[in-house]
């Protein structure tokens, strides 16, 4: 399969060639036609990093979120503010030929310069607790928020809390959220935890 049979955007195809992305990994050519296809249903899906889990989930938020607002409509949770960076960038990267159009990607990163100010951005990304406070703060509005993704579950959930602020996270967003959640190793917590959270979801294991 190629990236034009996946049905992307015409920026998105010339964001991944820029990216020298040429064809889709494994993960990318499974995972993406679930999301995109039926954008009610969740996704658990097991992968190591390596496997290009990133683009493929950045994909998926690139691909459904409305441009004409500036409305956070897609938050990706991650466990390091490292690791949210990161996957900010690819979000950006990849979806720079939307910039014009209006595409902004936000890392939920405290930052004093923007207290009582609104984080805007169609794409949020940030660590749990923070970005907890912020949507309690009324600095983030969640309410047209249609996908969350939650990245490394299984590292999350080695830190103490984290699992729970993911829960209150995803308690503040409209109900028929789309969750996608990506873990390297699934040990019974962790799949609970994910069960529980991603209710109902296709399962990908690689
Ligand atoms: P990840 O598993 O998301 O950490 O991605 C692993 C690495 O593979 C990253 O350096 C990506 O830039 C790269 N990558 C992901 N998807 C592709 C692709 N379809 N073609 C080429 N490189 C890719």
């Amino acid at each position: 399969k190629s990236f034009e049979e996946l049905n992307l955007r015409p920026e998105l195809l010339q964001g991944l060639a820029v990216m020298n992305f040429h064809k889709p990994s494994k993960i990318q050519e499974r995972a993406l036609p679930l999301l995109l296809i039926n954008p009610a249903k969740n996704l658990i899906g097991q992968s190591q990093s390596g496997t290009g889990k990133t683009a493929a989930f950045v994909l998926n938020m690139l691909s459904r979120v409305d441009l004409s607002t500036q409305q956070p409509q897609a938050i990706v949770l991650a466990p390091t503010r490292e690791l949210a960076k990161q996957i900010a960038g690819v979000a950006t990267l990849m979806g720079a030929f939307l910039e014009e159009a209006g595409l902004k990607v936000t890392e939920a990163v405290p930052n004093p310069a923007m207290r009582g100010q609104q984080y805007r951005g169609q794409i949020i990304v940030g660590t749990p607790g923070t970005t907890m406070d912020m949507i309690k703060r009324r600095q983030l509005d969640a309410k047209a928020v249609k996908v969350l993704t939650l990245d490394e579950a299984d590292n999350m959930l080695d830190m103490q809390g984290m699992g729970d602020q993911c829960k209150r996270v995803k308690a503040l967003l409209p109900q028929n959220v789309q969750t996608v959640l990506f873990s390297a190793t699934f040990p019974p917590d962790v799949l609970r935890f994910a069960n529980d959270f991603a209710p109902r979801a296709n399962q990908l294991t690689l």
